[in-house]
């Protein structure tokens, strides 16, 4: 099943349940400053949800561009290690604005994923919030989900990926236990079932989660019970996508594979399994959408996550080999892909590779030479980068940290980032006292060093695991 039916068969079945059909909102969120980028369906309806707007229905459904690159959802550093996780992806939804709640849901969710799209009940295994004896009689007492694939799953146990069955919004207003439904890929696949020490591994892939706002916690941390609960859903299409398409990984689906043959082309890649064409797949779309939603590359915020985006592209990329403008290119095979259903990316396609095309012009030089340090360095000594030696290839040369840190991490040496933090420190104390920064640089900054936008807007999250 193709990327197009399966979003058709979604909003088709949530029509005929009485939800109207509503258009992707723009990753950048409209009704949020504190937001960096939409990162799930819900946001358009933020508002809705907390009383403060209202609409002309009580049940909606969409296909929700997001990106999940930076705040408090941040996939980046997933991106080419798991076989799930992009910076890019489309999450289907179903909405209730205090109509329906769990019972409805989940049923509509189990007749869709069973019988719409035909799943095999015995691969599902589903998640309830541990106190939440209501979905969990509906699981096993109305759906029949056998007992043994009925999860109870606590608060976050810290674990990178773990399972965290409450959600909330913020530390006030709107939260709710969540129930999530999970697809087997196989024993042979390493990875526990959900709540289990290995959850981590990319056996048991979440595909759907089910969020039930069921109560607004005070500022006082007291919660209270909504006079009319809310029902918030995200599903992932591409991981769909994947079982439906009986491939395992994401980037084996259609859509993936057609974008990782473009890289292949334009990079000179030979080997279609290697991880750089992996992340440069993704990292086209995640890209791409952001500059048609109007996002230009710069220094903060989200023009900030672009540009880190895009220079990951082409870290990757003259990993291959590839030294030239190459990532730009890679927009018209996206909009082969992905223009029928989004037609403001077949719109903007031109402008958006010219704009690419220009940030890699400015990069090219920095990156080329930033290389030829990092690799000097690594000659004379192998185990990894000092916090000194980042500092210096960030602050003379223009090379950024997160992309010193993320070599570090895929040949296995260490990271200093708490050197590399202390340097920056100690730099702007010494700039803030008016004494001198380095003024030979030996590469021409554009004005976009990369300062730290604040832990707040964005988590620089390049820490070695
Ligand atoms: P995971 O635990 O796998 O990181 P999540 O619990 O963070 O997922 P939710 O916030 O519950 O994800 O989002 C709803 C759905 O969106 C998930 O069930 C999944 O199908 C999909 N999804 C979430 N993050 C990503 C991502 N980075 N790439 C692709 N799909 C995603
Ligand atoms: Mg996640
Ligand atoms: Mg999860
Ligand atoms: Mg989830």
């Amino acid at each position: 099943m193709k990327s197009s039916e399966i979003r058709d068969k979604f909003l088709k079945f949530f029509e005929s349940k009485g939800h109207s059909i509503v258009r992707s909102s723009s990753l950048v969120p409209g009704n949020d400053p504190t937001l960096l980028l939409t990162n799930s369906g819900m946001v358009q309806f933020k508002d809705v949800f907390t009383g403060t707007d209202s609409r002309p229905y009580t049940r909606a459904t969409s296909v929700q561009r997001c990106v999940r690159a930076g705040g408090k959802h941040n996939d980046l550093e997933n991106v080419g290690y798991t076989a799930r996780h992009h910076t890019f992806f489309e999450m289907l939804g179903n909405f209730s604005f205090g109509d329906y709640f769990k019972r409805d849901a989940i049923q509509y969710a189990w007749e869709l994923l069973t019988k719409v799209y035909g799943l095999p009940a015995e691969k599902l295994t589903v998640t309830v919030y541990i106190e939440d004896d209501e979905a969990y009689d509906i699981w096993a007492k109305e759906i029949g989900v056998p007992v043994e694939r009925i999860i109870r799953i606590g608060d976050n146990k810290g674990s990178r990926y773990a399972s965290d069955n409450f959600w909330q919004m913020a530390d006030t207003g709107p939260c709710g236990p969540c129930t999530e439904i999970f697809y087997d890929h196989g024993a042979e696949i390493p990875g526990g079932p959900p709540g289990s020490p290995d959850e981590d591994g990319d056996r048991f892939i979440e595909i759907w989660n089910l969020v039930f706002m069921q109560f607004n916690r005070d500022e006082a941390g007291v919660m209270h019970k909504l006079p009319k609960p809310c029902v918030d859903t995200g599903m992932g299409m591409e991981r769909l996508a994947a079982v439906l398409q009986h491939v395992h990984s994401n980037y084996e689906i259609d859509l993936f594979q057609h974008l990782i043959k473009a890289a292949a082309r334009e990079t000179g890649a030979t080997d279609l399994e290697n991880k750089s064409l992996r992340v440069i797949a993704d990292h086209i779309r995640a890209a791409a959408f952001m500059i048609v939603d109007g996002i230009i590359p710069g220094s903060e915020g989200r023009a900030y996550v672009l540009r880190r985006i895009i220079r990951r592209a082409l870290r990757h990329g003259h990993k291959l080999g590839q030294t030239k403008p190459f990532f730009y290119k890679l927009v018209a095979d996206l909009a082969i892909e992905m223009g029928g259903a989004y037609p403001e990316l077949e719109e903007a396609k031109d402008n958006v590779a010219n704009m690419l095309k220009a940030e890699e012009e400015r990069f090219g030089e920095t990156l080329e030479t930033g290389m030829k340090v990092l690799e000097a360095q690594l000659a004379k000594d192998a185990t990894g980068i000092d916090g000194a030696t980042a500092f210096t290839l960030y602050e003379t040369y223009g090379f950024p940290p997160d992309l010193t840190a993320d070599i570090c991490r895929e040949r296995d040496i260490s990271f200093d980032q708490a050197g590399y933090d202390a340097a920056l420190k100690e730099s702007q104390e010494l700039s803030r006292k008016g004494g001198k920064t380095h003024k030979d640089s030996k590469v021409e900054y554009t004005g976009e060093k990369n300062t730290f936008v604040g832990y707040d807007q964005l988590t620089f999250s390049s820490k070695v695991v």
